[in-house]
């Protein structure tokens, strides 16, 4: 680990002792996590959670060539803060065949993708051979790529309709081919707050608990948190310290991916529960908060360009961030709400390069793969 010298850092940290304690490289606690979420100085926080990560991996921004995939929009659940889905019926619902996600994915490999990132809705018709199926014909075709697909909540809701326990549906999949698990659903694990934003989706615990299943049998997982919607600062400081709870116990987690709510044409949108989407500076607070409190135990924080755009991403990769989320060849849930979503290897090493720092293309355990 590089030791960064924080001699004027120090110096202007003053009374912060949340601060002090980051620098130390003690775990943060709850207390801090709040203090840190209202300290005023925004540039000495992003000052700070850059140097850690400075100390825990250095100066390479990493990124991996995904394919993102929606298999299905269709969803027995409404989620207050979701764009993207469909009742089963809908005029523009749709559900692509085993053999047409193969197709897609044959696709994406020419264009250089080493993983795919498959999730959809919940639903209600598909059976578990509908994804076992999937699975195969992808790792029968393209055995070299990461299979990086469901979301813990969608093993969950499989687990309800097939009426099999989790373990026995991620056994299943991950003998059919399943490599790796999105860190999707997770939103926000405080129930307070995850009442209001998801309708018809497992609890917080039921999401930890599906995924330390996963973890358990070598199934190594991202994990999301969606942020800049109705929280307040101690749901993002629980979501946290639940996240680096369990990472103490399986070390399973790949990277923590913090979420920006896109507000178009969600629900909470509609009832004016939230009439803007969250500001860059409170984006800024988020990574660099996710960077403090997960330090040694979960290094790699994401930047999700996609949400912030890249000039936005660059700021936050100088706050904490060290990792760009992802090549999104296709991203059917951010388009749904408004935002564009296609780049390249080239474009996210040059957005690094920009910003004086080292690119190089990852694979989804964060193996390098291509240094630029
Ligand atoms: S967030 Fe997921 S579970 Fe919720 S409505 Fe959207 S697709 Fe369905």
């Amino acid at each position: 680990m590089m030791r960064v010298d924080y001699g004027m850092l120090e110096q202007l940290i003053g009374d912060s002792q949340a601060l002090d304690r980051a620098i130390a490289g003690e775990d943060l606690s709850y207390k801090d996590g709040l203090e840190l979420m209202n300290y005023d100085n925004l540039h000495l926080l992003g000052a700070v959670a850059d140097a850690r990560r400075k100390e825990l991996v250095g100066d390479t921004v990493t990124f991996a060539a995904s394919y993102y995939m929606n298999y299905t929009n269709v969803c027995t659940a409404s989620c207050q803060m979701c764009a993207f889905y469909r009742k089963d019926g809908a005029e523009d619902a749709y559900t692509l065949t085993p053999q047409e996600i193969e197709q897609r994915v044959g696709i994406a490999k020419q264009m250089g993708a080493t993983e795919v990132h498959i999730v959809g809705g919940f639903h209600p018709k598909l059976p578990l051979e509908y994804y076992e199926d999937m699975m195969k014909i992808i790792k029968k075709n393209h055995p070299q790529l990461n299979i990086k697909a469901l979301t813990a909540a969608e093993i969950f809701y499989l687990s309800k309709l097939t009426k099999n326990s989790t373990k026995e549906i991620l056994s299943r999949l991950k003998d059919a081919g399943l490599d790796s698990m999105p860190g999707g659903g997770a939103e926000l694990f405080h129930p307070e707050i995850r009442k209001k934003i998801v309708r018809g989706k497992c609890t917080g615990q039921e999401w930890l608990d599906v995924i330390e299943e996963a973890h358990n049998m070598g199934i190594k997982s991202n994990v999301t948190m969606l942020y800049g919607h109705i929280e307040k600062p101690e749901h993002i400081v629980d979501h946290l310290i639940k996240i680096r709870d369990l990472q103490k116990k399986t070390n399973g987690f790949i990277t923590l991916i913090p979420l920006k709510f896109s507000l178009d044409n969600t629900e909470l949108e509609q009832e004016h529960l939230v009439n803007n989407e969250c500001s860059s500076v409170y984006d800024l607070r988020v990574i660099a908060l996710s960077r403090l409190m997960l330090a040694n135990y979960l290094n790699n924080i994401s930047v999700y360009w996609v949400a912030y755009g890249k000039k936005l991403a660059q700021v936050a990769l100088s706050n904490g961030g060290s990792d760009l989320v992802g090549t999104a060849f296709s991203e059917e849930i951010y388009r749904a709400a408004g935002k564009a979503t296609s780049s390249s290897v080239d474009e996210l090493a040059t957005m690094v390069k920009e910003i004086g720092r080292t690119p190089a293309q990852r694979n989804t355990h964060f193996g390098i793969l291509k240094n630029f």
